[in-house]
């Protein structure tokens, strides 16, 4: 029996954890559920799984959500810190699934207490990657990426010596927008940005498929996750989503990791790791496949990976800067404050003015750091006009 939490239970990736936890529930003990606005499927969830705690980030829904849970004996609570507090709580797996730098302390809470972690929010790794590598080494927790492009490489990379990388390659379907003109994109809404042709994931991910920072987002968490130089991680469009990525060694071999485009995949491998088990998801058959295609991902059509390079070439607070500021740049976007090709725009401006003043120049040297940098980013974001 094995005592998981899930922080983000209610979005996209939370709920296929749940699903494959389902399909076996006598090898789990679910201890800490978390969710936001969606008490409904946090309670539905806490009614079926029984944790020792459900958390909603939200203060405000508290009431509800204690008084929908008060007949089972399962603690409820709610707010940034009441998340912070469930994800102390002994386990020996933790999936981290909040979108946003919201999920950061989660994940190095879990590390702290020697949790493995299946990392899903690729904030923390763009935001904090070397803190949270530091902690996991220090505690000796084990990391395992849920995102698919890193999954694949890490099971590519099973049994090899990392010094013997020349390349990886992370492929990106090219989101909503990968047939559109390039002038037309100026005028692309929320709505039009979050239907994705081959992944069903949460709205945010999805809109950040899109616009390639999603792609952005995968380099830097490559870097970080791999310990491997900016020149050596490329990108390509793959339009299928079926290559998820392939790793390039030093004898001119190359592994492609191959699968359907579905994240149970990922998060099932993460989940028995070390061991594979049989998984519920799609066979590829070759045959009806026919091809594989690939193209170049262009860094003027998608400025996003231009802006990727920059910070895994400068490292330092760059990272933290670029998340915070494409989550704001996300925000506003959404809420029709911005357009879709301002959000990149938005991002290297705050960039470039927090160049100018230093202070991305520094070595964070722990979470307050982070978190200070976040709140200045932010607040850049929020008032600039684009
Ligand atoms: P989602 O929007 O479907 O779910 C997000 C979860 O986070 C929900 O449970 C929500 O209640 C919770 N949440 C939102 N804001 C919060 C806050 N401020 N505090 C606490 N909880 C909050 O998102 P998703 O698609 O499941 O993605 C989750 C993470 O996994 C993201 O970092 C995303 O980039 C990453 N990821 C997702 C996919 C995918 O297929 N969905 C693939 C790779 C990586
Ligand atoms: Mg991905």
């Amino acid at each position: 029996m094995r005592r998981i939490s899930i922080f983000g239970s209610t979005g996209s990736i939370g709920q296929s954890t749940l699903s494959l936890v389902r399909s076996d529930p006598s090898s789990y003990e679910i201890v800490a559920l978390t969710g936001g606005q969606n008490i409904k499927q946090l309670v539905k969830d806490a009614r079926e799984f029984r944790p020792e705690i459900v958390v909603t980030a939200f203060r405000e829904l508290l009431p509800a959500l204690r008084a929908a849970v008060s007949d089972l004996g399962i603690e409820a609570t709610a707010g940034e810190l009441a998340i912070s507090e469930a994800a102390d709580r002994p386990v020996d797996w933790v999936m981290s699934a909040i979108v946003g730098i919201a999920g950061l302390v989660p994940s190095l809470n879990a590390v702290k207490q020697g949790a493995t972690l299946a990392l899903a929010n690729k904030e923390s790794l763009v935001a904090a990657g070397p803190l949270l590598l530091a902690q996991a080494a220090e505690h000796c927790a084990t990391i395992l990426p849920v995102d698919s492009e890193h999954s694949a490489v890490f099971q590519a990379l099973l049994g090899e010596d990392i010094a013997s990388v020349e390349r990886i390659i992370i492929t990106a379907s090219g989101g909503a927008f990968r047939d559109w003109p390039q002038a037309d994109l100026v005028q692309a809404t929320p709505a039009q940005a979050q239907t994705h042709p081959n992944w069903t994931m949460g709205q945010r991910v999805t809109i950040d498929s899109a616009s390639m920072f999603n792609k952005a987002m995968e380099l830097i968490e490559t870097k970080e996750f791999f310990g491997i130089e900016e020149r050596r991680i490329e990108t390509i469009i793959h339009p299928e989503s079926l290559v998820h990525a392939i790793v390039g060694f030093n004898d001119g071999g190359m592994i492609a990791h191959v699968g359907p485009p579905d994240m149970c995949h990922s998060i099932g491998f993460a989940l028995h790791y070390p061991t594979r088990r049989p998984l519920d998801v799609a066979r590829l058959d070759f045959t009806q496949i026919g091809q594989f295609s690939f193209f170049a991902a262009d860094d003027v059509r998608y400025p996003a990976l231009r802006l990727a390079r920059e910070v895994m070439n400068k490292g330092n607070l760059w990272g933290t800067s670029f998340n915070t500021a494409k989550e704001v740049a996300l925000d506003r976007f959404i809420a029709c404050e911005i357009g879709f090709l301002d959000m990149a725009i938005l991002v290297e401006t705050v960039l470039n003015d927090l160049d100018k003043t230093g202070s991305l120049n520094s070595e964070p040297r722990d979470l307050q750091d982070i978190l200070n940098a976040d709140k200045v980013a932010r607040r850049i974001a929020r008032n600039l006009n684009v």
